[in-house]
C-alpha cells in the first residue's frame, strides 16, 4: 500500500467514525477514490518550514507540489529531482513574475523570511496566482492590509498558514464552546516560546522578521485567544523583558508578556519568549471547566484534555490537512471553521501593533 493510502485508511476510520465536522471537504479528502479539482502549487523559498511542507504535501490528495521558486540553483535541482519537478516550472526571484504565462500553477506558497513576504505576495498577485502566504503574513498591519488591496485588485484569493486551525484537539475545543458545552470562557492562558540558537539567523534581523519570539511564535497565543474565546479582543497591555541585549537588539522582542480584554468579559494571559525552552500550553478556563493543549501548536501529536478527560483524537500531519483544506477553499469556495483568509491574519497583526506600543508606553491600547 501506498503511503498516501496508509494515511487515507489511518486518519479515515478514526475520523469519519467520529462523525465529527472536523473539516469542511473531510469526505473528499478522505475519500480514496476523490477525482475532482487539485491545485497546483509552487512553493517560494527553499528553507527548513517549506521542506518539511513539500514532504506533506506527498500525501495530500487535493493539493500537489508541482513548482518551485528559489535564488539557489542547487536547491532548485535537489528539489526537481526529490519532489519530481518539471524545469518549466522552476523559476527564480528575478523572474518569478513570468508565472502569470504558465497554466501548470495555480497558486504560490510564499515560505520566505517574515520581512519579504509582503513584496512576494504582492508578486504573486501581480502574477495572477493565488497566494498563500506563511504566518505572520506580514511584518505590520499596514503591510498586511497592502497583501490583502492587492489580492483583492487581482482577484486572487489570500491564505495563510495557520495550520492548527485544522488541527482535530483544537478544533474539537472550539465546537465545545460553541455548543455552549464549556459554557462561557472567562480566561484563556498562551504560553509560546523557545530557546532561539544562532544570533546571526533572520530570526533575529528586524528588516527580515519584523521583531523577535512575537512575530515568530507569540503569535500562536493570539490567534489562539481569539478562536478558543471566539470574540475579538478590545484592549491589549503588555510588559518586555530582555536580558541578553547583546542577543536581542532594539525591535527584537526576547520575551513579551500580554494581557487581552475581550468584549464579554474574559482576559487571555500570555506569554512569548525565545529563553524558555518546551513552551507550548493553551489553557481555557469557562463557567462549566476547563479545556488544555499542551503541546498545543508544535507538528504534533497535540495533547488535550478538558475536565471530562483525555481528547482521543487521531494525529494528522498538520501541513497535509491544510494544505487539502485550502485546496477546497480556492478551488471549491470551501469555509473553513475557523477562517485563514487575509482578513484574519490582519487581526492578529494589528493585535501585535497594539501590544508593541503597549509594551513601549506601559499603557492600555485600546483596540476598538
Ligand atoms: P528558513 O530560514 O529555513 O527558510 C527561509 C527561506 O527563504 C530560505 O530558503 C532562504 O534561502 C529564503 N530566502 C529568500 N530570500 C531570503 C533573504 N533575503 N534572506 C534570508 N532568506 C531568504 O526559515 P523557515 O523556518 O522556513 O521560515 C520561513 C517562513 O515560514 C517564516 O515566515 C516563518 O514564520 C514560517 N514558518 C511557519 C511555521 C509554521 O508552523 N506555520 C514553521 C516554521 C516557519
Amino acid at each position: 500500500m501506498d503511503s498516501r493510502r496508509d494515511f487515507l485508511q489511518k486518519i479515515t476510520g478514526s475520523v469519519i467514525a467520529l462523525n465529527l465536522p472536523r473539516y469542511s471537504n473531510a469526505k473528499d479528502i478522505f475519500n480514496n477514490s476523490y477525482n475532482g479539482p487539485v491545485l497546483r502549487v509552487a512553493i517560494m523559498g527553499l528553507g527548513s518550514y517549506a521542506t518539511r511542507v513539500a514532504d506533506a504535501m506527498q500525501t495530500c490528495t487535493k493539493a500537489k507540489l508541482v513548482g518551485v521558486i528559489s535564488g539557489t540553483p542547487s536547491k532548485i535541482t535537489a528539489w526537481q529531482s526529490k519532489y519530481n519537478i518539471p524545469a518549466g516550472n522552476c523559476y527564480n526571484y528575478s523572474n518569478f513574475g513570468n508565472i502569470k504565462n504558465n497554466p501548470d500553477i495555480d497558486a504560490v506558497y510564499v515560505i520566505t523570511p517574515n520581512g519579504l513576504h509582503r513584496e512576494h505576495v504582492m508578486g504573486v498577485a501581480k502574477a495572477g496566482k493565488h497566494a498563500i502566504c506563511e504566518k505572520p503574513m506580514a511584518v505590520n498591519a499596514k503591510e498586511g492590509q497592502d497583501m490583502i488591496d492587492a489580492c483583492k485588485a487581482a482577484n486572487v484569493k489570500l491564505l495563510v498558514g495557520y495550520r492548527m486551525h485544522f488541527e482535530p484537539k483544537t478544533l474539537e475545543i472550539i465546537r465545545m464552546r460553541k455548543s455552549g458545552e464549556l459554557g462561557k470562557v472567562l480566561f484563556f492562558q498562551g504560553l509560546s516560546g523557545f530557546v532561539i540558537g544562532d544570533p546571526t539567523q533572520w530570526r533575529l534581523n528586524k528588516k527580515l522578521s519584523g521583531g523577535g519570539s512575537m512575530m515568530d511564535i507569540g503569535i500562536y497565543s493570539i490567534n489562539g485567544s481569539r478562536y478558543m474565546i471566539g470574540e475579538e479582543p478590545v484592549w491589549v497591555t503588555a510588559q518586555e523583558t530582555k536580558n541578553n541585549h547583546e542577543k536581542f537588539k532594539e525591535g527584537i522582542d526576547e520575551t513579551i508578556q500580554f494581557q487581552l480584554g475581550f468584549p464579554g468579559g474574559a482576559v487571555a494571559s500570555c506569554l512569548s519568549t525565545y529563553s524558555m525552552n518546551n513552551l507550548d500550553r493553551f489553557f481555557v478556563n469557562a463557567e462549566n471547566g476547563f479545556a488544555e493543549l499542551m503541546p498545543a501548536t508544535g507538528y504534533g501529536p497535540i495533547e488535550g484534555r478538558t475536565n471530562n478527560g483525555e481528547l482521543n483524537y487521531p494525529h494528522v500531519t498538520h501541513q497535509t490537512v491544510q494544505m487539502d483544506e485550502m485546496a477546497g477553499i480556492i478551488l471549491q469556495g470551501n469555509k473553513p471553521i475557523v477562517p485563514v483568509d487575509g482578513e484574519e491574519a490582519l487581526k492578529d497583526l494589528k493585535i501585535i501593533d497594539a501590544i508593541f506600543l503597549a509594551a513601549k508606553t506601559g499603557k492600555k491600547i485600546d483596540l476598538k
